[in-house]
């Protein structure tokens, strides 16, 4: 495979040139990185319309020496297609479970639950659901607390498959939600024939609530399919005050996004002296 991308090298024009030695090199340094505790998982608040923090998502961050932080829309799509994925996701899994004992230990935070993104190479690899059950014994926490994000392109494709994984992990306790949802192609109908727990609308559809009726529309739409079908339902993208109104009229009572905090590091148990 390696000779073959070599020699598809030749077909490329100068800009195409550039862009495959920039991946070569993130590629590399990702590699690196693992080892020389570059990744950090920030995280970020989900709330109910109380206010009240249910949870977190994790969002990944790289300081890389050089260029300083690199967001993951930067290098997820390169560790998917380079395959680094599986080892990347494999260690923020590990990250966020040893978050999850951690928040075990304290009262106000024992309830809350950790929501981890899972790309679609690094779901169906055969080897990930041992690698979540196996994080799952080796920690104490309640592993109805861990939440994966998927998203619809695994709808698609071998639901099957999909069903069969979710349901094994979802016996465990872990909870799955629906990332982005509305931007994809996913068939309704497989919906209601997946364990899910939650969908998220994309914040997409959250950006113009407040002016554009085709997105007050959709928002509408897939709270009505969450209820019907008993999922709850998250925005993300929450920017302001007036937008959460919005959203809490047209009946989405859980939210994510900067109005109620941003992506911060998680603030870890410092050992007293
Ligand atoms: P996502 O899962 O849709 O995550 C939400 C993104 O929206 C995050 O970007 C977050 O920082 C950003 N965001 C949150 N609230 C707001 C808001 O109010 N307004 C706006 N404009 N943006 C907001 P981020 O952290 O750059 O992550 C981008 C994407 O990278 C994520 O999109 C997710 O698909 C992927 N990603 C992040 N961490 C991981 C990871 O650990 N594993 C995998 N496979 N993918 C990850
Ligand atoms: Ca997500
Ligand atoms: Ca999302
Ligand atoms: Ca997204």
């Amino acid at each position: 495979a390696k000779q073959r991308g070599r020699n598809n090298l030749q077909f490329f024009n100068p800009i195409m040139q550039a862009e495959a030695s920039r991946r070569a090199s993130i590629e590399a340094d990702l590699r690196k990185a693992i080892e020389l505790d570059q990744l950090q998982l920030h995280v970020q608040p989900q709330v109910d319309h109380t206010g009240r923090i249910l949870g977190m998502e994790a969002l990944l961050r790289w300081t890389h020496p050089d260029e300083g932080l690199i967001p993951p829309g930067s290098f997820i799509p390169i560790a998917e297609s380079s395959g680094l994925i599986i080892s990347l996701g494999e260690w923020v899994l590990r990250e966020a479970c040893t978050l999850l004992d951690e928040w075990a230990q304290s009262p106000e935070t024992a309830d809350r639950t950790l929501a981890v993104n899972i790309s679609p190479k690094q779901f169906r690899h055969p080897g990930f659901v041992q690698t979540v059950l196996t994080l799952l014994d080796e920690s104490h926490f309640d592993p109805r607390r861990l939440e994966l994000e998927l998203t619809e392109s695994l709808l698609v494709e071998d639901v099957q498959d999909t069903a069969e994984r979710m349901r094994i992990l979802g016996e465990r306790g872990v909870r799955f939600s629906l990332d982005d949802f509305g931007t994809g192609y996913a068939s309704l109908g497989y919906l209601k024939r997946l364990p899910l727990f939650q969908l998220k609308i994309d914040q997409s559809f959250v950006r113009d609530v407040l002016t554009d009726p085709n997105d007050m529309a959709i928002v509408s739409t897939i709270v009505a399919l969450g209820n019907s079908l008993d999922l709850r339902v998250i925005a993300e993208g929450v920017e302001t005050e007036a937008q959460r109104d919005r959203l809490l009229q047209l009946g989405c009572l859980f939210y994510q996004g900067y109005y109620f905090g941003r992506p911060a590091p998680a603030v870890r148990r410092v050992a007293s002296a």
